[in-house]
Parts: structure tokens; C-alpha cells; sequence
């Protein structure tokens, strides 16, 4: 590990001014970020500790909820209000790492989090174009099981690894950031990027930008909504496939829907073309595997990970007839 120093921000601007120094790093729980700072993979001059900055999580007039940055993980998932108008999230969440994990990972930390590529992590055999751009990517002709079958690149295979950021990307949920030109708000679903021929750029944020708040717009349909997650134990790992979802019904008839997957792509997958074909139409087995195989049309698998579209394919197919009343 190289050296760093540390300093604790006590509110926004002392974090930015920090912040802004040259290969300065943003602290939240540290879970993910000194992980790879122990790896070498992460070698920042300057840690800016931002736990102290907003946790409140708070119901405005207008209906929405605003989740300070510094909120951990349990917080988020335990909130009386997360829980009944936004389940999906809260149950994202809890699929997530451990209850110790959660106790001191922050949604800001969560929302940055690096991708868990194998190679990625193995900086002495292995070419990875994330860790070291132009150098390849042993992924793609490697061992590629947990990897990308949406969206992907010839530079990199790399799947997002958030459980929380899928349900937020369902919820059209917005991200607050500051920097140097001030104030931001995106759609979380604008803040990852697909890898590209850069897939070291894993973000739109803008050097030393800080994330303050991630915004949950008022969606009451989301009260009726499902979070899956498919993974190869119980507890303790990321996902292969995940699917989170809301469901309006109008007499049999699927009103208005959203769905996100996880575990397939760069970024959290929102199923744009799915909700579209969904709209409008009866909510039977029949669309739903419909919307799915629409979905996944352009599903590109690598040498291991075929099942994904499968797989992908029929836990939408379940969340949504269980959603809907039925069992797929
Ligand atoms: C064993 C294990 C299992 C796990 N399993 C899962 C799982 O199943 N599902 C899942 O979703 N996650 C899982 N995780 C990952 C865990 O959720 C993340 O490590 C955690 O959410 C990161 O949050 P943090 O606050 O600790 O971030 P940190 O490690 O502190 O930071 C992560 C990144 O975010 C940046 N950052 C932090 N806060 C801000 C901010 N406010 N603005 C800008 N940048 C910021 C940091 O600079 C860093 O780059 C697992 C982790 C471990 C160790
Ligand atoms: S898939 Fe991406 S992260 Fe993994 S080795 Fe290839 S370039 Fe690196």
C-alpha cells in the first residue's frame, strides 16, 4: 500500500477542497476502496473521509425521498418509508454483502464501487484493459462466467457489481453531485458508462466530483415491487443474474412497469425495450416472455456465460407473474 493522508471532511466544501487535490480519493466505509488500495490497485495520495457529510434520509413535500450520501447501507435498507413505498429497494440492499458490510458501506461508496472481474483483481498475471488501458483483456478468451452478455466491448467484458444501483436504476432515481462547477443532478441511470474502447472510464463524474444525494422520485406503483437476485450461494456474492422490478395492473392489463437487471452488463441494465412492449399489454406469461426475449436480442454471451440469457430470461418472467398474482 503506498502512502496517503488523511483528512475528514466536516461539511461539502472542505470535502471538495480535498477532494479536488491531485489523485485524491473520496472515503465512505472504506469496504470496497482500501480493499483495493491493500491490492495496489488503488493508490491515492489523499483519502478525504466523507462519512461525516449528510445520512439523513429524508421525505420532502413533494413526495419524493433524499438519501444523503453518507447514509449506510443498513440505514437505507431498515427505513420505514424505503421499506413500504420502495421495497425493491430495501431488499436489494439486504441481497447485498454482509450485515457487517452494510453497517459501514455508504450509498455514495455503494454507487462507486469496482467491478469484481476476476482478472481485474489479479494485477500480477493478468492483462486487463481497466487496470492498465491498451493492454488487453484476458477476460474475453478467459474464464468468463460472471461476466457481461449486454452492452459489452472487445475492450471489456465487465459486469457492474451493485445490487443497490439496479433497483435504483427500476426507480428512475437521480444522483446529486458537487464539484468545482457546482451543483449536478443526473439520472442514475447517466452515471455509469458501458465500457467502450475505455472502459477506465467507469463513470460521467468529472474529476474530484463529489456525490451528495441520490434522490428517489415519487413513483407509487413502486410499493408493488420485487427485487431477485440469482447467485451461486445463499449469502456472500454478487449476482449472476438480478432483476428488479414495479408493476402497475389495470384489469389484467400491465399500465405502466419498470425493470432493471443486474449482473449482465457495465451498468445497471434498465429494460427499456421490455417496458415499452410491456405497456398496454395483458399481463400473461405470454408477453412477459415476450418483453424478455425482446430484451435480451442483442444478449452477446462469451464461451461461459450463455446460461445468463436463459437465465435472464426466466427470472423476468417470474418476478413479473409474481408481480402480476400468478407463478411462473
Ligand atoms: C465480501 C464482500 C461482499 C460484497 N457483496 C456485495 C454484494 O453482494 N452486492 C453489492 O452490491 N455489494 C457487495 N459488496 C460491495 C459493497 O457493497 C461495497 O464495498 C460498498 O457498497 C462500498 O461502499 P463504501 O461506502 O464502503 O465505499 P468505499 O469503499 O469507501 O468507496 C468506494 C468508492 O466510492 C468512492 N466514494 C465514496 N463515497 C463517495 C462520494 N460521496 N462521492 C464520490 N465518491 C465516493 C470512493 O472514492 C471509492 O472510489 C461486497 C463487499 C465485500 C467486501
Ligand atoms: S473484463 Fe474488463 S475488468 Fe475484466 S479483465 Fe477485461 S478489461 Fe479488465
Amino acid at each position: 500500500m503506498n502512502a496517503f493522508t488523511y483528512a475528514r471532511a466536516t461539511d461539502v466544501a472542505d470535502a471538495l477542497r480535498h477532494g479536488g487535490e491531485i489523485d485524491a480519493k473520496y472515503l465512505g466505509g472504506g469496504t470496497n476502496l482500501v480493499d483495493l488500495m491493500r491490492e495496489n490497485l488503488e493508490r491515492p495520495s489523499a483519502l478525504v473521509d466523507v462519512t461525516n457529510l449528510s445520512s439523513e434520509i429524508m421525505e420532502r413535500e413533494d413526495g419524493s425521498i433524499l438519501i444523503g450520501a453518507a447514509a449506510r447501507n443498513t440505514a437505507v435498507a431498515e427505513n420505514r418509508a424505503i421499506r413500504t413505498r420502495y421495497p425493491l429497494l430495501a431488499r436489494a440492499i439486504l441481497a447485498g454483502a454482509s450485515g457487517q458490510i452494510r453497517n459501514m458501506a455508504t450509498v455514495g461508496g455503494n454507487l462507486l464501487q469496482r467491478t469484481r472481474c476476476t482478472y481485474f483483481y489479479d494485477d500480477d498475471g493478468s492483462r486487463c484493459n481497466k487496470r492498465n488501458p491498451g493492454q488487453g483483456c484476458d477476460a474475453i478468451e478467459g474464464f468468463n462466467r460472471i461476466h457481461a452478455i449486454l452492452g459489452a466491448s472487445t475492450s471489456c467484458v465487465a459486469t457492474h457489481p451493485s445490487d443497490m444501483c439496479v433497483a435504483l436504476a427500476a426507480l428512475d432515481a437521480m444522483v446529486h453531485v458537487t464539484g468545482s462547477q457546482g451543483q449536478r443532478i443526473r439520472a442514475l441511470t447517466d452515471l455509469h458508462l458501458l465500457p467502450g474502447d475505455h472502459p477506465e472510464i467507469e463513470t460521467t463524474l468529472a474529476p474530484g466530483e463529489l456525490i451528495t444525494a441520490v434522490e428517489l422520485p415519487v413513483l407509487p406503483f413502486a410499493r408493488h415491487s420485487i427485487y431477485r437476485k440469482v447467485r451461486d450461494r445463499a449469502s456472500y456474492a454478487f449476482a449472476l443474474v438480478s432483476v428488479a422490478a414495479a408493476m402497475e395492473l389495470e384489469i389484467g392489463v400491465v399500465k405502466d412497469v419498470r425493470l432493471a437487471l443486474g449482473g449482465v452488463a457495465h451498468k445497471p441494465w434498465r429494460a427499456l425495450k421490455l417496458e415499452a412492449l410491456l405497456r398496454g399489454r395483458p399481463a400473461t406469461n405470454e408477453s412477459f416472455l415476450a418483453a424478455a426475449n425482446e430484451e435480451l436480442t442483442d444478449a452477446k454471451p462469451l464461451s461461459h456465460n450463455g446460461f445468463k440469457v436463459e437465465l435472464a430470461k426466466r427470472t423476468i418472467v417470474a418476478v413479473l407473474a409474481e408481480l402480476a398474482g400468478g407463478v411462473a
